[in-house]
């Protein structure tokens, strides 16, 4: 069979992927995986929401009142209060007029490109965005420029050429997954205003994160209500699950009246969008989780440089450390692994090849001795290597 050719050449190029199994996760840091008691450093739960009791008693308290599945889409059976409640309170946390939840981000990007713009258009899209965003422009049938990642001059360069397009919009992550870096999103406002184009802006890794009050890439940058679209996942610091488009009334309705992934899947249940609208509050009434969260990433990305390991990020929960090829960073892998951390390699093609590395993420309840113990395995396995 054909696809067992490919799994092999899979195999034979250090790139084939393998299921592990979580049996338990607890609040503090702590999972069971394959049997094995391993510190967490590998979730996107970067508030610690999704183990939290107020999140799970929202949960629970839905799913008695609604059943645990939503029985239909949006547009039909599926539609609750609570649905319509979270949209309110993530339109307001947003500063936008309105916003709609989908069933993922990777949904809510799919919907968001695929309604808002079409093959009259044009998307200038940031090279390292994530996977859902080079779908959303495939499906969307517009055309697609890449500019290089974060490089203000070649978006410039690309918006001054490509003139003849009904409409031009320019995508970007806020906070790029791979790497922790932050996008220049003042630049891109600033371009896309000089040269009559929209911004969409996906917010998965920094919502909840940046900004003072958890608002993301816009609030951090002073930009709040001042981005075209911005999307975002439920599943990252929100500790549920589901994807969400903040903008204005009418693109929001047009998106409930025309996206595809809104209009032809099952909604979200009622547990799971309660428990995402219980953490909104949380996310603004407790600031002093973004200020721990932020100054562990300062720190980690400190003695993890001055030990002489080669990191991205530091100004945000993720942090990457670049290995090169894919089976350098499965050897990190696996020797953290030895001592009980859990940080899996990503490989190609998640990232470029060469920089295959260990995307390390923290949790703003990640313990002190959590946080010391990385940094001296990180030592031991450097000091090791080098003897
Ligand atoms: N955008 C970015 C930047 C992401 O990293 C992800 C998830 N990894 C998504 C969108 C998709 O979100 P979800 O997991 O909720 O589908």
């Amino acid at each position: 069979m054909i696809w067992e050719k490919e799994l092999e050449k899979i195999k034979e190029g250090g790139l084939y992927r393998q299921l592990q199994t979580v049996e338990a996760m607890s609040d503090q840091g702590y999972a069971m995986v394959n049997g094995h008691k391993m510190m967490m450093f590998a979730s996107n739960n970067y508030l610690g929401l999704a183990n939290d009791q107020r999140l799970i008693e929202a949960s629970v308290q839905a799913t008695q009142r609604f059943g645990t599945g939503s029985t239909g889409s949006r547009l039909t059976t599926g539609n609750t209060i609570v649905h319509e409640k979270l949209e309110k309170r993530l339109a307001e946390f947003k500063q936008t007029d309105s916003a709609i939840v989908l069933n993922t981000g990777y949904m809510a990007n799919i919907a968001a490109l695929t309604t808002l713009v079409g093959k009259d258009d044009l998307i200038l899209s940031d090279e390292m965005n994530h996977a859902s965003i080079i779908d959303g422009c495939r499906l969307s049938r517009a055309e697609t420029i890449i500019y290089r990642h974060a490089d203000l001059l070649d978006l410039e360069m690309k918006l001054q050429i490509n003139t003849r397009y009904r409409k031009r919009i320019i995508v970007t992550d806020g906070v790029f997954s791979m790497d922790g870096d932050i996008a220049p999103l003042p630049g891109i406002v600033e371009l896309a205003k000089r040269y009559d184009a929209l911004v969409m802006v996906d917010d998965a890794h920094a919502t909840g994160v940046l900004g003072k009050d958890g608002g993301g890439t816009s609030e951090h940058f002073g930009l709040k209500g001042k981005i075209d679209i911005e999307m975002g996942t439920l599943s990252k610091a929100v500790g549920a699950e589901g994807g969400y488009i903040a903008g204005s009334r009418s693109l929001v309705d047009y998106v409930l009246n025309r996206a595809r992934p809104f209009v032809f899947s099952t909604a979200l249940s009622a547990g799971v969008v309660a428990s995402a609208l219980t953490a909104v509050d949380i996310i603004q009434s407790e600031p002093e989780r973004r200020v721990r969260l932020r100054a562990m990433g300062q720190r980690l990305y400190n003695e993890l440089t001055s030990l002489g390991y080669t990191v991205s990020g530091g100004e945000t929960p993720i942090l990457a450390i670049i290995c090169g090829e894919p089976e350098q960073a499965m050897f990190l892998s696996k020797e953290l692994h030895k001592y009980g951390i859990y940080a899996p390699a990503i490989r190609p093609p998640t990232v470029p090849s060469g920089t295959s590395r260990i995307r390390l993420t923290l949790m703003a309840t990640h313990q002190e001795e959590q946080m010391n113990h990385v940094i001296d395995v990180f030592r031991t396995i450097r000091t090791n290597r080098y003897k």
